[in-house]
Formats: C-alpha cells, sequence, structure tokens
C-alpha cells in the first residue's frame, strides 16, 4: 500500500481501481495528490493554493 509523502501514513487506495488522474486525500493530514500514473504508482501533490502565474502573458515574444 501507497504511502502518504508528508506525513508517511498508508493511503488508502485500491491499486485495481485508481487511474491516472484520480485525485485521492490523506486521511491523516489532508494532503490531495492526483494520480499521475499507474504502473507504477504515481502521486503529484496538488496544491491547494494557486500559484500566480504572471508569465502566462509574456508567451507572445516572436522569434524571428
Ligand atoms: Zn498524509
Amino acid at each position: 500500500m501507497p504511502t502518504c509523502p508528508e506525513c508517511e501514513n498508508s493511503l488508502d487506495i485500491e491499486m485495481d481501481e485508481v487511474e491516472e488522474g484520480d485525485v485521492v486525500a490523506c486521511e491523516e493530514c489532508g494532503t490531495e495528490f492526483e494520480v499521475v500514473g499507474v504502473e507504477p504508482l504515481e502521486l503529484a501533490r496538488v496544491e491547494a493554493e494557486i500559484e500566480e502565474e504572471d508569465d502566462l502573458f509574456n508567451t507572445e515574444e516572436e522569434e524571428e
């Protein structure tokens, strides 16, 4: 069983039932993780706070 990278609590994940893109939450610390891969299982922490991406508005530089 996978463990929470944050608090090392065992995550209640059914390996047969999770799919890529699923979001699972750690019952112990409440951190949410997105399943980014299932073989092997790979979790990416879901950030609750939305980061400001100012760079998004500066992508229109023209290349000569
Ligand atoms: Zn946790």
